[in-house]
């Protein structure tokens, strides 16, 4: 199992499923988006997934908030 290592960072940040501060693993996932046709370079979109250590609650986020 080869799949290309993201960065992990470990940051405490506020889990809404434990209601608390926890450890939490972030990383930066690059997703492609094809949802606009008429775009012909596939757009990627870096994501911001965080997953407590605790619960087990992943989220991504999208960095692009523009
Ligand atoms: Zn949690």
């Amino acid at each position: 199992m080869s799949k290309s290592q993201s960065t992990l960072t470990e940051l405490t940040e506020h889990c809404e499923g434990c209601g608390s501060r926890t450890p939490h693993e972030v990383s930066i996932e690059l997703k492609t988006e094809s949802k606009k046709r008429t775009n012909r370079e596939f757009s990627r979109e870096p994501y911001r997934v965080t997953q407590c250590r605790v619960c087990g609650d992943k989220r991504s986020q999208r960095m692009n908030d523009a």
